[in-house]
């Protein structure tokens, strides 16, 4: 039989069928009498998902008394077979199935062969359409897809006349698909509950038979075209022309974007009558019955990439092109993504955003410092998040041990539960400390402040007892922000931090942005790209280069201070001329300002982030000109090990605890401390406490850190002897080859300092 025909005439035939008024069982009766006489079986019929269990809706070939009345549970007999795993069957003798059970009242006793396909709706089967003969015969592969197409069709038809909504079918998905435990790499620390919410939303298809093949032809001849120009531009991007993991990805989407093969097999299903986003899915769904049954897991990644560019064309293709932040969110969500960026992040509602968990991600990614001020839990590096999860499944992040369980169940939720309560319990203790000073054992004061960006955050300094904001990190609001944030916003802000402060100090810096802070209203006017932007054209580069952003931004924090300290910090300074030029610019506008008469700061204090490896051979000449001075472990460490701070593939592979960096601020609160110039650690390293322990032995006395680190950190101090510690300190790092993690906790251990 021409198979590929029939299922051009099926299509046609079905066409007709859904433009007709008649009733939903009407037309499932019609759909059952097309299959059987299309594919020349006795018997077709279709089953329903009612309440749990698949019934019997419509049949051309069996007992129509058995309609409404055969019933079979999830797993039973060959249909609950085919619902349960989501998978055809093709059997040329029935009965010689183990799970095969005999329905006398079906009256389908003179059939031998079967072959039945899954109906699916939001990745859930919703039932089952099926055929049989009564000669023992394979069906060909043809005669599979054939059905598994009007499946599609009848999916949308199902879903369109109401017999199963889409809680019914995530209900269904849940149940089917079973518990699965991910894990990952913890960038957040936090535990989370909610329903997966894909940041680039899976589409839906709605429409399946097409009403004009050329024209659906047409419509996938420019998504393709589309597609392609993003994957050029996308890999024509400067973040990505590095090699590295972004890249490997890439070269794959590029090579199947490309692909004569894949075209081909969406214009041959458009052929038979679906429509082109109906054509898509439906190759999309050959491309996973692959990955499933491909043990390898480098191909199984490859399939998987081919599947994520499967739903990029669907978004082209259909329309639906936003993120999930743009639809809103409506309940408690986990986020999923492959990765994202600090902005995107911020487009969501914090309100019902309980965790987010990414296929990539680093701990210094911008993004994961965002989430981190944001409160939010992180779980990166979690392979198989496009697979095992469906949109809407319930999840839980347990961040503390890196684990993501997906529809969890019974002891899942229970221990979930337990944790709540544990960590309400550690944030009591925590609370306990919030209004006792960081002083250890011995007798040394530490200074805890918080790192703050969003409008807003300063509320964490009476919450966490912070003893100010050691970084505001005033970019944020130049990445919320769809233009240039004008000066009286900036302004408003400022105060309104200064406001929540009150007499406890916070540190401005400048604007850091570039790298992978990318404003995009900024950065493409400076012509060209940068190659590798974390080195690139930013922070006080970018602002010495245009200084009409930094005299604004000059103007507004001189003003936001007005009768009180200003402290401003300079970012990525490489230079210590850099540094002079960038306080004579703010000098400048202060001096415009008094001359104009307006109220100016009390006093202003100026400090430079150190950052780049060359400016700690040049402290010598920087100090003397410096307020005060802050470490930024983050880009310092990257720059130290050359190891991108936001490649997942470097994630962990250099210590924070290294006698390299160790070292390195060790001579820096040395040459400091000489100087008489205060110095913060104000990157992520700070906010954890065996890392935080090493700092303070090293000589570090203040550090700025995520408020969520304050209460630990301050718990910490306050059960280490610092200065025993210092001095043991000195004489690992004095030891070539000292392994300073393993004899740091051992004497914490010793000490009983409280690590969290
Ligand atoms: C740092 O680099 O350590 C730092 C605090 O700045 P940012 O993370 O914003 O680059
Ligand atoms: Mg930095």
């Amino acid at each position: 039989m021409a198979a590929a025909s029939a299922a051009r005439e099926i299509l046609r035939r079905l066409h007709e069928v859904m433009a007709a008024k008649t009733g939903v069982e009407a037309k499932l009766a019609q759909v059952v009498r097309i299959v059987a006489e299309e594919l020349t079986s006795e018997v077709a019929s279709i089953y329903l998902l009612r309440d749990g269990v698949l019934e019997l809706f419509a049949t051309q070939g069996l007992a129509q008394s058995a309609v409404h009345v055969t019933r079979l549970a999830m797993g039973q007999g060959l249909v609950g077979v085919i619902a349960a795993g989501r998978e055809p069957l093709n059997l040329a003798e029935a009965r010689a199935h183990p799970d095969f059970v005999f329905r006398p009242e079906t009256g389908e006793e003179d059939f031998h062969s079967f072959a039945g396909v899954p109906i699916v709706r939001r990745e859930a089967a919703i039932g089952v359409l099926a055929v049989q003969h009564r000669e023992p015969r394979d069906y060909d592969e043809v005669e599979i897809e054939a059905l598994q197409t009007v499946a599609m069709v009848l999916s949308e038809l199902i879903h369109g006349a109401g017999l199963v909504d889409d809680a019914q079918a995530a209900r269904a998905r849940a149940a089917q698909s079973g518990p699965v435990r991910l894990q990952g790499l913890k960038l957040v620390d936090g535990i989370g509950r909610g329903a997966a919410v894909f940041h680039q939303p899976r589409v839906v298809v709605e429409h399946t038979v097409a009403d004009d093949v050329e024209v659906e032809r047409g419509r996938l001849f420019v998504a393709f075209r589309r597609m392609r120009e993003q994957i050029d531009t996308m890999m024509g991007q400067a973040e990505f022309s590095a090699a590295g993991e972004h890249q490997d990805v890439l070269e794959t989407y590029k090579m199947f974007a490309y692909d004569e093969g894949w075209v081909r097999r969406i214009n041959e299903a458009i052929e038979t009558g679906l429509t082109a986003e109906a054509a898509v899915e439906r190759v999309q769904a050959r491309t996973r019955a692959r990955m499933r049954s491909i043990a390898d897991p480098y191909l199984r990644e490859r399939l998987a990439d081919l599947d994520d560019l499967s739903n990029r064309l669907l978004r082209i293709v259909s329309g639906q092109l936003g993120t999930a932040a743009k639809l809103g969110l409506l309940a408690d969500t986990i986020l999923i993504a492959r990765n994202l960026g600090p902005a995107e992040l911020l487009e969501y509602d914090k309100r019902f955003l309980k965790g987010v968990v990414l296929e990539e991600g680093s701990l210094t990614a911008h993004v994961t410092i965002v989430a981190r001020a944001m409160g939010v839990p992180v779980l990166g590096r979690v392979r198989g998040l496009f697979t095992d999860i469906g949109d809407g499944d319930e999840l839980i992040l347990d961040g503390a041990n890196g684990l993501l369980f997906v529809r969890p169940q019974g002891a899942m939720i229970k221990s979930f539960e337990a944790m709540t309560v544990l960590r309400a319990a550690r944030a009591e203790k925590y609370a306990a400390v919030r209004d006792l000073p960081a002083v250890s054992r011995c007798g040394r004061h530490v200074q805890v402040m918080m790192n703050a960006g969003l409008a807003g955050d300063a509320r964490a300094l009476d919450l966490t007892g912070a003893d100010g904001i050691g970084l505001f990190r005033t970019e944020f609001q130049f990445l919320v922000s769809a233009t240039l944030p004008r000066r009286e916003r900036q302004q408003a802000l400022y105060r309104s931090v200064l406001d929540a402060a009150g007499t406890r100090p916070v540190i401005f810096r400048t604007v850091d942005i570039g790298g992978d802070k990318a404003v995009p209203y900024l950065m493409n006017k400076d012509g060209a790209e940068d190659e590798n932007p974390a080195m690139g054209w930013r922070a006080l580069r970018l602002a010495l280069g245009r200084t009409g952003l930094m005299k604004v931004q000059a103007r507004a924090l001189l003003q936001a201070a007005a009768g009180r300290t200003l402290s401003v910090m300079f970012p990525m300074v490489s230079e210590p001329w850099e540094f002079a030029e960038a306080k004579a610019l703010v000098e400048a506008q202060r001096e415009q300002l008094a001359r104009a008469g307006a109220a100016l700061p009390s006093d202003i204090r100026y400090g430079a982030m150190i950052e780049v490896p060359a400016l700690i051979e040049a402290l010598d000449s920087l100090l003397p000109m410096t307020d005060f001075v802050s470490v930024g472990t983050n880009d310092l460490t990257q720059f130290l090990f050359a190891a991108d701070r936001a490649n997942p593939r470097l994630a962990d592979r250099y210590d924070w605890l290294s006698p390299a960096i160790l070292r390195v601020i060790r001579r820096i609160c040395r040459e400091a401390g000489a100087a008489r110039v205060p110095v913060t650690v104000c990157g992520e390293m700070g906010g954890r406490p065996l890392e935080a322990l090493a700092l303070m032995a090293c000589g570090v006395e203040r550090l700025s850190i995520t408020p969520a680190g304050v209460g630990p950190i301050k718990a910490m101090v306050r059960s280490a002897d610092l200065g025993r510690l210092s001095e043991a300190m000195q004489g690992w790092l004095d030891s070539p080859g000292c392994d300073v993690r393993a004899a740091l906790s051992a004497a914490a251990a010793a000490q009983g300092v409280e690590l969290g």
